[in-house]
């Protein structure tokens, strides 16, 4: 089980709706499981997630996994997802249309779905 803060699951539906109908893309940093924070990577907006550029990525161990919106109410991952979660982290959301609080699921690096609890600060 993973836990995300509130206010971290907050932004992720905020951003995921200003960019709608694209795709929403971000690092997610954190520690024990935990995740604690965004971390935004470049020029990642609306464009497909599997072509994130992992050397884009900056080398920094708080960064645990990876979010994702899809415009769709799908919220499972894609073919192309499982490889590119198969590469980094170890905790990965996708957050389907329309974007709230039970939209959101995550999922291993093996695309195995997991539990995710919300706690607040
Ligand atoms: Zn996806």
């Amino acid at each position: 089980m993973h836990r995300i803060k509130r206010q971290v699951l907050e932004s992720i539906i905020m951003a995921a709706k200003n960019v709608y109908p694209l795709e929403f893309f971000s690092m997610l940093g954190g520690r024990n499981k935990v995740i604690e924070e965004l971390v935004v990577v470049p020029a990642t907006y609306g464009e497909s997630f599997s072509s994130y550029r992992l050397d884009l990525v900056p080398f920094d161990s708080s960064i645990i996994g990876t979010v994702h919106s899809h415009p769709s109410e799908e919220n499972y991952p894609s073919d192309a997802d499982l490889e590119s979660f198969s590469k980094f982290g170890e905790v990965h959301l996708i957050i389907g249309h329309p974007y709230n609080f039970n939209t959101v699921r995550a999922f291993d690096n093996k695309g195995r779905h997991v539990t995710l609890r919300v706690v607040d600060d």
